[in-house]
């Protein structure tokens, strides 16, 4: 079987890195895999990883690296990311968990990471406008920020601001990105495992961009570390 790719998106909170993870899966036929949406379904599942989490998730802050390993080593296993590939969405996250996923997962490997740059100032203006279904996960862009919830395009109830959308955990999250992100991004570079992506402009714009350079850097046979 040719190699399937095995691609991180990574971008700070409000970058469209959902978004453009989950188009860029379903042009090159791989699996997505959001960590922030598994984690919040396990948060309103009240599994046991849900009540581990959900104090951290709901303050903007990162879960614990090991308990994001077993997560992931579990959809990997399930998914069988080895031979069908991946888009990870919101991960690694930390310099730990790209040395941890290479280490424990080393049949899955990293292909290319992309990291999708807009600047602070648009992002905040997106996440105030951002409203999702919490049952469905839908994403809604309101024209005016300060209306609080809209229908579900999907029917299943008001799409709200998540409760990390809210003025203190973006703030947070935004300064962990800076700290625990930025350093990632150079172990990445410094590995030539980094695409740097303008994410402004429409979703189609981003969506031609990150194609365009995702299958140009694949072509060209980006290192593919064990
Ligand atoms: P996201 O939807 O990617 O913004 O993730 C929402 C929240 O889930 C984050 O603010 C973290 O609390 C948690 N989370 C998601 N991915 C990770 C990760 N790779 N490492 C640690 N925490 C994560």
């Amino acid at each position: 079987m040719p190699h399937r790719p095995r691609l991180a998106v990574v971008g700070r909170q409000g970058s469209g890195k959902g978004t453009q993870a989950a188009r860029l899966a379903e042009r090159l036929q791989l699996t997505h895999v959001s960590t922030g949406d598994l984690l919040r379904a396990a948060i309103a599942a009240q599994s046991d990883l849900g009540r581990r989490v959900a104090a951290t998730v709901e303050r903007g802050a990162l879960v614990d690296d090991d308990v994001m390993l077993e997560l992931i080593s579990e959809q990997a296993r399930a998914g069988d990311w080895a031979r069908g590939g991946v888009v990870l969405d919101g991960y690694p996250r930390t310099v730990r968990q790209a040395e941890t996923f290479l280490r424990a997962l080393p049949d899955v490997g990293l292909d290319l990471a992309i990291e999708l740059q807009v600047p602070v100032d648009d992002v905040l203006a997106r996440m105030a406008r951002r409203r999702v279904c919490p049952v469905c996960g839908t994403v809604v862009t309101v024209d005016d920020p300060s209306v609080a919830e809209v229908p579900c395009p999907l029917g299943h109830g008001p799409a709200v601001r998540r409760d990390d959308d809210l003025p203190d955990a973006i703030e947070r999250r935004l300064a962990i990105y800076e700290r625990e992100t930025g350093p990632l991004l150079h172990w990445l570079a410094a590995r030539s495992l980094l695409a740097e992506i303008d994410g402004t402009g429409s979703p189609d714009e981003v969506a031609e961009r990150v194609h365009a350079t995702v299958t140009s850097r694949l072509a060209a046979g980006a290192p593919h570390p064990k």
